[in-house]
């Protein structure tokens, strides 16, 4: 398990840098300035949410997996229950990320996340400490209902942070192949959607791993992604590092 815990850091180093090169080498979007700024500080999410993995998500994750309220069949073992257990936790994410969209609490962390006004890679890592420390609450509950193990969670976290990275990023992908994997996956033209500087955009497509669920649960956007279309949260600027860190904190 331990090994497993190490892969996963590299192997989602590896996925961001790949990705990274390859948004550069085939933008969709081609900036007209030297984004650097802003890449350093998408960046600055990274330690905080690093540490706050290994002191407090894998430990309340790993704890909850030993108190699960049910003992697993055996038929749900081996890859049945691994598959089973990715889908459980992808639907749950589908509706935390609802959740924190439609209760204005939780968009005070989520926004921090939105208020990114251009999409690639990094924007795959801004997300405020806050809302990952309440959704680890959520999921440990989760984890103990369901009897999901340790392992599958943290196989399932190395694909959700591999997903956020190729759906956020600004690599333009042949368009058959990109329309053939929208059927089952969430490919960077839905979810750029998602951040279409709409609100009507915003409240759609909450998909992380599998698009399904955005059509099962009629939160599916009709609108297409344009290479001109307007980023970030309707009303709103970004802000400076520390200002986006204290931003759920201060009144508005
Ligand atoms: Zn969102």
């Amino acid at each position: 398990m331990q090994n497993l815990i190490e892969y996963k850091g590299w192997i989602v180093a590896g996925v961001f840098v790949l990705l990274f090169a390859a948004e550069h080498i085939r933008p969709v979007v081609t900036y007209s300035f030297h984004p650097v700024k802003r890449i350093i500080k998408n960046l600055s999410f990274w330690p905080f949410n690093i540490g706050l993995s290994l002191a407090f998500i894998l430990p309340v994750t790993y704890w909850a997996s030993q108190h699960a309220l049910l003992a697993r069949h055996e038929i749900l073992g081996g890859l049945t229950g691994l598959a089973l257990d990715i889908l459980i936790l992808d639907l749950f994410i589908y509706w935390w990320h609802r959740a924190v969209h439609e209760m204005p609490f939780f968009w005070r962390f989520h926004e921090v996340h939105h208020l990114d006004e251009h999409l690639d890679t990094t924007s795959a890592i801004r997300f405020h400490f806050g809302e990952i420390f309440f959704a680890t609450f959520v999921r440990a509950a989760l984890v103990i209902v369901f009897a999901v193990p340790f392992t599958s969670v943290v196989i399932f976290e190395v694909l959700v942070l591999a997903f956020t990275l190729f759906h956020h990023s600004n690599m333009a992908l042949p368009q058959r192949l990109e329309n053939a994997l929208s059927k089952i996956i969430i490919t960077p033209s839905i979810h750029w959607v998602h951040h279409h500087a709409i609100r009507k955009d915003t409240d759609s497509n909450y998909g992380t791993i599998f698009s399904f669920w955005d059509r099962l649960f009629r939160s599916n956007s009709k609108t297409h992604r344009s290479s001109n279309m307007k980023i970030g949260v309707e009303g709103r600027k970004d802000k400076q590092f520390l200002k986006l860190l204290l931003s759920p904190f201060i009144s508005r």
